[in-house]
């Protein structure tokens, strides 16, 4: 990042908006991993499905590198802002070294998230970790996930996320069928009932319909909640061998 060339201001403007498409740009590729260990989930129950331990164990490696990698764009993010604001703010034709700077925050950053903190803090807080270890456990077992690491049980947040949520889709009103899942606000409905509600509204979207959420439905951010899918035919299962009206489920959400 040198200012050779250029009028010091002018140097720093535009260094400020090359930030800023940086940021934007690490933005992106987080939605993207976000992404990639959504699809992760579905990849985990069918080898788990498949008893496919070794493969499952695999997976599970490769969504801690991601949650990793997540952090580690977090961090740069964090250094680039911090920058921007110490950039702004310092003289014209101070000498600092940007680069070395940035690499030195970065790094020791870096070092005390991996370092520093348990697996529970690292991974077992990231939603989408959790989700992914939910899906596996529910695929042999019934009832919420146990702890998955030692401190787990410590930790107030996470013993206060087991609720119940209902197994009926809140449009149709009937036990999920199909349930897709809004990447947006996280509530699920029956595909058939969410694609017509969708349609009957201009534009292709629609607003949510749970009471209290502000989030817009579009078919571009549904996806297919096998979770909960799988949790409608656990209970259909129990509801047969057992003449039990039970239409709640406890989960850790
Ligand atoms: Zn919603």
């Amino acid at each position: 990042m040198s200012l050779q060339g250029t009028s010091p201001r002018r140097g720093l403007t535009s260094i400020s908006s090359k930030l800023n498409k940086v940021l934007g740009d690490t933005d992106g590729m987080q939605t993207k991993i976000t992404r990639l260990m959504n699809s992760c989930i579905d990849t985990g129950i069918d080898l788990e499905e498949a008893d496919e331990e070794a493969q499952v164990d695999m997976l599970e490696t490769s969504m801690r590198t991601l949650v990793d990698l997540q952090k580690r764009l977090d961090i740069e993010k964090d250094t680039l802002k911090g920058m921007r604001i110490q950039l702004q703010a310092s003289q014209p034709d101070s000498d600092v070294d940007w680069v070395a700077l940035y690499d030195e925050t970065n790094e020791s950053t870096w070092a005390s998230w991996q370092n520093d903190l348990s697996e529970h803090e690292k991974y077992g807080k990231h939603p989408v970790y959790r989700k992914f270890r939910e899906a596996l456990w529910s695929v042999k077992n019934d009832g919420p996930l146990p702890s998955m690491f030692e401190e787990d049980g410590d930790d107030d947040e996470v013993v206060l996320g087991a609720q119940k949520i209902s197994l009926y889709c809140p449009l149709s009103r009937q036990l999920f069928d199909n349930p897709m899942q809004s990447s947006e606000c996280g509530h699920s409905f029956s595909k058939s009932a969410v694609i017509s509600y969708i349609r009957q509204q201009n534009q292709g979207e629609a607003p949510c319909p749970v009471p209290g959420c502000d989030a817009v439905l579009k078919l571009a951010t549904l996806l297919p909640n096998r979770l909960l899918a799988r949790k409608v035919d656990n209970h259909l299962i129990s509801a047969n061998d057992k003449d039990n009206d039970n239409e709640y489920e406890e989960v850790d959400e």
